[in-house]
């Protein structure tokens, strides 16, 4: 039987609230203001209550179990992170209020700006960037502004290797460079000869992901480099995966000029149901003046008596304001905390243990599931999900099977050059215990997939909500859940 829903629920006239008796006289709400009708479920208030906490129990969290969403970084966020960022002097200050009032927050954006240019390498850092996705957007206005300042103007292409997520070459294309697809190598490298012949006078620069998003530390990132530099280019690296570098490797140190963070991947910042996420971007010295408006700095040096004075500072030749205000400075408070709780030592311990946990993985699953690219791998994995004895079966299935032991699925069908894909990353904060749990029911659906292929059709079997339908949702959205009436704009 269908779940009622909260219209089923409605009774005329029930409510939750009681207003008091209105001490001011009545006014008509102003024409096209308010709808005439609208369908609203009247309920009590336990009823309610009973409602949004029934349904926040249908989604699965990283707080409910295992989450291997692969380049997603699906790590524990450490419940201190949440206390610190609603301290009252972090959660009620206004973005408007004079600098001096909030010197402490300002002084918090800037040790992180500090932080983050010492994790990777860079000279100067924004944090107003709201994801990753945007912060791409800022290094391809930065890069083409950069070649524009220097008449560069023939400067078009930028390439991207055919391993990348596609918000790389969304953000170029939306800047109006040509996107010019970079084949991989046997290994899952950037395919160096290619590189080169496509390194001339209109390379604008190349979007390199590093480990890419096989999970492979590409090997010629230094010879990567050099090639787009002596074509004149300059090289944004996409951080996603920065969680297998911490602390062991600097991308900066190799000369890549541009970077961004997932704060709410490798700093174990929410991703927060589609809410807000962050990307700070970090640049080399030379293209520090192109930063967006403003970045945090220090107006006055302090001494033994007095803290130094922080303000907003316009970069000079900056590409503009890319975000309201200053960002999500909560996002900020919380990556400070995490960076600040685990320090250089801790740090690293989570690169060598992501990395670690992940090899685990792919040690005890390569032999039942293929591996494409047998090599050691970063934070990260790619198997193919299916077999050529069951040509029925799609890493689909396979993905859909796992919600029925409780595990979130991983990364399916990117990257798109692994045939079915299956994109596994752990992360480091899962126990040796839920890694084996996981490996038994990956090795349990392999077996199912011959013995009993229709219990992987048919999965997910105990979810709220069964297999849905992907190409009518895709094709016929439904927006809204109750009827809309007309408004009241007469
Ligand atoms: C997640 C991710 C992005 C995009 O970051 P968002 O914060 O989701 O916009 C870009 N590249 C890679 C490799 C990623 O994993």
């Amino acid at each position: 039987m269908a779940e009622p829903t909260v219209f089923d629920l409605s009774v005329a006239g029930r409510t939750g609230v009681t207003f008091p008796e209105p001490d001011v006289p009545e006014t008509a709400l102003p024409k096209g203001f308010a709808r005439s009708k609208l369908q609203l479920p009247e309920m009590s208030e336990l009823e309610v209550v009973r409602h949004f906490t029934s349904i926040s129990q249908k989604n699965y969290a990283i707080d409910l179990g295992f989450y291997p969403l692969g380049s997603c970084t699906m790590k524990y966020n450490p419940k201190i992170n949440e206390v610190v960022s609603r301290l009252p002097g972090f959660a009620h200050t206004h973005p408007l209020q004079p600098f001096d009032t909030v010197q402490g927050n300002l002084y918090l954006m800037y040790t992180l700006q500090e932080m983050l240019k010492e994790i990777a390498g860079f000279e100067a850092v924004t944090l107003q960037p709201a994801a990753g996705a945007q912060g791409e957007l800022v290094g391809t206005l930065i890069i083409h502004k950069y070649h524009q300042d220097r008449g560069d103007t023939q400067r078009t292409r930028m390439l991207i290797p055919d391993s990348a997520h596609g918000t790389n070459p969304a953000s170029s294309a939306m800047l109006g460079f040509d996107v010019v697809p970079l084949p991989s190598d046997d290994r899952g490298n950037v395919d160096i000869e290619a590189l080169k012949k496509l390194s001339d006078d209109r390379l604008a620069g190349l979007m390199f992901t590093n480990p890419n998003t096989l999970g492979l530390f590409d090997e010629n990132v230094c010879e990567v480099v050099k090639i787009v530099h002596e074509a004149g280019g300059l090289v944004y690296g996409d951080g996603a995966n920065m969680n297998a570098l911490l602390g062991v490797f600097r991308p900066g140190d190799v000369g890549i000029d541009i970077l961004h963070f997932n704060l709410h991947k490798t700093f174990s910042t929410p991703h927060g149901g589609g809410g807000p996420g962050s990307g700070p971007v970090a640049v080399q010295a030379h293209l520090a003046d192109y930063l967006p408006d403003p970045v945090v700095g220090i107006v006055e040096e302090g001494d033994q008596d007095h803290a130094p004075l922080y303000d907003f500072i316009t970069p000079a030749k900056t590409i503009g304001r890319i975000k309201a205000f200053h960002g999500h400075f909560g996002m900020h408070v919380r990556a400070f905390t995490y960076i600040a709780m685990l320090g250089q030592e801790g740090l690293r311990d989570v690169a060598e243990k992501a990395v670690l946990n992940a090899n685990y993985l792919q040690e005890k699953l390569k032999g039942t599931y293929t591996l494409p690219y047998d090599r050691t791998c970063m934070h990260e994995f790619v198997l193919e999900g299916y077999w050529k004895d069951v040509p029925d079966i799609h890493a689909l299935d396979i993905a859909k099977r796992l919600m029925d032991y409780n595990f979130h699925p991983p990364t399916n069908y990117f990257p798109l050059i692994v045939k079915e894909a299956l994109m596994i990353e752990p992360t480091e904060t899962e126990s040796r215990e839920t890694l084996d749990r996981f490996v038994d029911v990956m090795l349990k659906i392999a077996e199912e997939a011959r013995t009993e292929p229709q219990l992987l059709h048919d999965a997910p079997h105990n979810t709220p909500v069964r297999r849905a339908d992907e190409l009518k949702a895709a094709k016929d959205l439904v927006f809204c859940c109750y009827p809309v009436e007309e408004w009241d704009l007469k």
